[in-house]
């Protein structure tokens, strides 16, 4: 698949750039005194990557973030390749939360109720990789994450880890130390595992860092079945990545996800700190970043760019009907 006419493309994308700007609206994630520092400035990047390596960006598309939730779609599918459809979802379920991302609550089978919210994403965490140490996972994780960027071909740093902002996590991450600790009170975790350590695997995954430029690939191999499109490498499995489209639609962005599956009808992942992940099926992926977010911690000019986007391109996935 090929964007004929890539510059005109191009123009009409740094419209709806241009046309976002003025969105200013939200509030800045401050759970963090490095997080309300971090963000004091209003950065607005956003870039797109064609499943065929077609790639474009705009403002501040070189500046590093945390991924933070944006990370648990790629935990997810790993997880799913490493021990299959079954046992996932034999310990964590399908369907939205009716609260939000970081909700203390289980389905009715005593399961998170997905992979998307914080109480999955951590117990995914626990058990990523879990007979190697804690540092090991790190690195292995972060190794992945590259993989899945092609970091080879873009640029070394461009998918990172921040050490300050997951140290100054680390020490106010109280919400998440209770649903860690709800997960082993419910049996979720088993006793064998230490809680603080499956935290720590967490909070680190969560500041794992990218740019909008490095997100964008890492997106595209979602839009393009698991092969990273800079690369041609399998990096995920399709099946996994098709389970994983289908839960990012469901609930990738957060207690608004049926909102947006009416309005913008693409799978979409969003992380408190103002980035956003937005997959148009073999066609391509977008990253976005702006660290103004609204109540239910989506980026408030992600979302208005994704209106701008359907209303040229007709892009939900229900339009054609
Ligand atoms: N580490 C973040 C938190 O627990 C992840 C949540 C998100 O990005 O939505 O607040």
């Amino acid at each position: 698949f090929e964007i004929a006419d890539f510059p005109t493309f191009l123009g009409d994308l740094r419209q709806m750039y241009d046309a976002t700007w003025n969105e200013n609206e939200g509030i800045t994630t401050n759970y963090t005194q490095y997080l309300n520092e971090y963000h004091a400035d209003d950065a607005w990047g956003v870039s797109f990557c064609s499943v065929d390596g077609q790639r474009c960006g705009f403002g501040s598309k070189t500046k590093m973030f945390t991924m933070q939730a944006l990370m648990n779609p790629f935990l997810y599918a790993m997880s799913l390749d490493e021990l299959g459809h079954e046992k996932i979802h034999s310990i964590v379920g399908q369907e939205t939360s009716g609260g939000q991302y970081n909700v203390i609550k289980l389905d009715d089978q005593g399961r998170p109720h997905n992979p998307m919210g914080n109480a999955g994403a951590i117990l995914l965490a626990s058990l990523y990789k879990d007979d190697l140490n804690k540092s090991d996972r790190h690195e292995s994780f972060l190794d992945k994450m590259r993989q899945i960027s092609g970091i080879q071909s873009v640029d070394e740093s461009s998918v990172s880890f921040d050490y300050a902002a997951f140290m100054s996590e680390r020490e106010v991450c109280h919400r998440n130390s209770s649903i860690s600790y709800y997960l082993r009170e419910k049996g979720c975790i088993d006793n064998k595992k230490n809680v603080e350590h499956v935290l720590d695997v967490y909070t680190q995954m969560c500041n794992v860092t990218v740019n909008t430029d490095s997100l964008s690939v890492l997106a595209a191999t979602l839009a393009n079945g698991g092969i990273c499109p800079i690369t041609g490498t399998q990096q995920l499995s399709n099946d996994s990545v098709k389970s994983t489209l289908s839960c990012m639609l469901a609930a990738g962005m957060n207690d608004h996800s049926g909102i947006w599956a009416f309005q913008v009808g693409l799978p979409a992942k969003s992380g408190v700190t103002g980035g956003t992940m937005i997959i148009i099926p073999n066609f391509g992926g977008f990253a976005l970043y702006s660290p103004k977010i609204d109540k239910s911690a989506n980026s408030v000019r992600a979302a208005k760019f994704a209106h701008l986007l359907n209303e040229k391109f007709h892009l939900h996935e229900y339009d054609p009907v």
